[in-house]
């Protein structure tokens, strides 16, 4: 039997943070992840991450070889490629990190601050009394032999396959389950090009949705002539393999003539607003587990390690206090809520409205501007949709026969900065709740 302040379960990019934070606040603190300590933060990922996101949560940037590229900004292909959106601004600065680098940086940081890692550590369940997580189960990998471990608060950051989160019991006020509907599935290699790729301080997000249907495809420029490069399709109903389309479509394109693997894998994004909660009696859950990830291009590290901060810095307050109940907890949620989970549910509306649209409605949409390339650097940044309907393109789609997709894209709008406007005002407080769900369900139902 192991006891702890607090045990993190996943030793990802929010579990990580999450530790390091707990343990320098005097708490004691257990990492457990079933990987090995060398393999821990090798993930299959498209491996940028925003510059603000070390600003915020004073991590030192990456450099060496966890710097793979310095990022100016992003390149919006429309599908048919005849329209580019170049993006650019201080919110769209940022990195290439190598994945593995950078996850054993933060490995080492949270050692280094105190925390105790558990590796080749597989974690069951959670262990529940009397209504509260009270610990974990798990198997040593090397050894065969089942521990337990204690805590008086619990933290699930086991990325998509939320272990603990799939098992709590509904007193527990936290959804086990998250819609198939709202996962994109993704496939992406590293590869080495003969020649560097044009433009190599910009990612390229390409729309297609014959060729990624509900997602898009991307590539990314590594170190010297590499690139990560990626399809990711939503997982509704029947769905293409992402790597027979990325096969078939992306890697058939002239520049990767002659290029050659380096790394290949899959993997599963949830792409959705984040839980309505993340907190019960004993735990919390962060990161991909929580749904903290950006909802339009999938982003996910900067948002758990901001959940894995917030997360500590309650769980030590609480601690202080007394016992680690929901209501001690519940500022986790209000923080989180602030300061992304209110982008992440406007961004939702944008995203559901753009899995429906067809190609061509984003063709004509990119080509008249229907959003101004500014706008989607602010949308990306505050989740406010701000459109770009003048009397000229309304004359334009009149002419096109297409005036009821400028009235949807207009309802969209509308619908985003309704949510925005539920999530500016989440509950202080559990008992608030009931009323605030119905609210979130009548708006997404629609
Ligand atoms: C193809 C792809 C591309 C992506 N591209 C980007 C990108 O470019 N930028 C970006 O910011 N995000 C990207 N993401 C998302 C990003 O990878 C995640 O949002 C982020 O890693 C979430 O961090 P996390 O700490 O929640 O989980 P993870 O980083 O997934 O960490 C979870 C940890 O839990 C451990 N674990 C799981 N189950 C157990 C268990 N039973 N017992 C013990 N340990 C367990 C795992 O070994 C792992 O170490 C991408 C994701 C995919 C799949």
């Amino acid at each position: 039997m192991e006891k702890f302040d607090v045990i993190v379960v996943g030793a990802g990019t929010g579990g990580c943070m999450a530790a390091k934070t707990s343990a320098k606040m005097g708490l004691s603190v257990c990492l457990v992840d079933c990987k090995s300590a060398e393999s821990i933060g090798d993930k299959i990922c498209g491996d940028a991450i925003g510059k603000h996101h070390f600003d915020n949560l004073g991590l030192s940037y990456p450099k060496g070889d966890e710097l793979e590229r310095v990022i100016e900004g992003i390149k919006v292909y429309s599908p048919d490629a005849e329209t580019i959106f170049r993006l650019v601004g201080e919110g769209l600065y940022g990195f290439i990190v190598n994945r593995h680098v950078f996850g054993q940086r933060l490995l080492k940081e949270a050692i280094d601050a105190g925390a105790t890692l558990f590796d080749s550590t597989q974690v069951l369940e959670p262990i529940i009394e009397n209504g509260s997580v009270k610990g974990i189960t798990a198997v040593n990998k090397k050894s065969n032999s089942k521990i337990r471990f204690e805590g008086k608060v619990i933290v699930d950051a086991s990325g998509y396959a939320a272990v603990l989160r799939r098992k709590l019991p509904p007193e527990i006020g936290i959804d086990p389950e998250v819609d198939k509907k709202d996962e994109v599935i993704c496939y992406r290699e590293i590869r080495a090009l003969r020649d560097e790729i044009e433009d190599p301080t910009f990612c390229r997000i390409h729309l297609d949705l014959n060729v990624a249907p509900g997602g898009y495809y991307w590539i990314f420029p590594k170190k010297d002539a590499c690139v990560n490069v990626g399809l990711g399709v939503a997982a509704v109903n029947v769905f293409p393999n992402p790597k027979s389309q990325l096969y078939k479509f992306v890697l058939e394109k002239a520049m990767f003539k002659g290029s050659t693997i380096i790394n290949g894998g899959g993997g599963m994004v949830p792409t959705r607003r984040p839980l309505d909660t993340f907190v019960g009696n004993g735990i919390v859950v962060i990161g991909d587990a929580a749904c903290h990830v950006n909802p339009i291009h999938g982003g996910g590290m900067g948002p758990s390690m901001m959940a894995g901060k917030i997360a500590s810095e309650v769980i030590s307050e609480a601690l202080m206090k007394g016992e680690p109940t929901t209501n001690a907890l519940w500022p986790i949620n209000v923080r989180y809520m602030k300061s992304y989970g209110t982008k992440q549910a406007g961004l939702d509306v944008f995203r559901i409205f753009l899995q429906n649209l067809t190609d061509e409605d984003i063709n004509y949409g990119m080509r008249y501007k229907l959003i101004k390339e500014e706008d989607v650097l602010k949308a990306g940044l505050e989740g406010d949709v701000h459109l770009n309907i003048t009397d000229a393109t309304k004359r334009i789609f009149r002419g096109l026969g297409k005036i009821s997709f400028l009235k949807k894209l207009y309802d969209m709008a509308k619908k985003s900065k309704k949510v925005r406007k539920i999530y500016e005002n989440y509950p202080n407080s559990p008992d608030q709740m009931p009323l605030w769900k119905l609210k979130v369900q009548e708006i997404f139902e629609n």
